[in-house]
């Protein structure tokens, strides 16, 4: 179910961040995931800043120590992988109008970016991923990405989506027997949403 709440991290201390890293890391963190995800929310006031009721903050936080912890639990088999696909949000593109010049392709399916300005997110995202060797697929949901990866057997799978959603695919991606990492939106919505370009960089080092 995709969350009921918006919200915007990008005012959080980067620190935050760093101590998600931190917890993922613990043994045993799964018996006391609830205690460590309070604890967290609470010391960067995560409800406060953003304006979340305290459950929906928590929820949120909770989300992203399960996602960091799949992530460590993948990260060998996912750099071992030679077959790598990046997925992105469309809703991530600079614009949601005209002034994009990205085109949809039906039979990807995948918008494929124009490149028309600098400092779009997604613009980024597909230089850095090409570089390295990576398929781009800019996505309008993530309905389509089992039917992408059973047709083109891609085993590294890179994600950029909400927390909520990452959660799903990280589960299915287990079945086909691909392995992911997975970069949760710092802000979410329909448009303009954002996520954090040196944390991909590092995750498709
Ligand atoms: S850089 Fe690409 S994705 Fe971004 S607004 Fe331009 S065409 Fe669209």
């Amino acid at each position: 179910m995709p969350y009921k709440f918006s919200f915007d991290l990008s005012r959080i201390s980067k620190a935050f961040f760093r101590d998600l890293a931190n917890i993922a890391n613990q043994k045993g963190l799964h018996k006391k995931l609830g205690g460590q995800a309070r604890h967290l929310a609470e010391k960067f006031r995560i409800h406060e800043i953003t304006g979340l009721d305290v459950s929906d903050a928590l929820v949120l936080v909770e989300d992203l120590v399960d996602i960091y912890v799949r992530n460590l639990s993948n990260a060998q088999s996912f750099q071992e992988t030679k077959k790598r696909v990046l997925f992105l949000p469309h809703c991530a593109r600079k614009y949601m109008d005209n002034r994009c010049k990205a085109h949809f392709d039906p039979k990807l399916p995948s918008y494929v970016c124009g490149h028309c300005s600098k400092d779009c997110l997604i613009n980024n995202a597909t230089h850095l991923a090409e570089k390295k060797g990576y398929k781009v697929f800019v996505l309008p949901g993530g309905s389509c990405i089992p039917e992408i990866l059973k047709r083109d057997g891609y085993k590294g799978v890179i994600g950029v989506a909400c927390s909520d959603e990452l959660k799903m695919a990280g589960e299915y991606m287990q079945r086909l027997g691909s392995f992911g990492q997975a970069i949760p939106l710092t802000k979410n919505g329909c448009a303009n949403t954002q996520f954090n370009l040196a944390t991909l960089q590092k995750v498709m080092a």
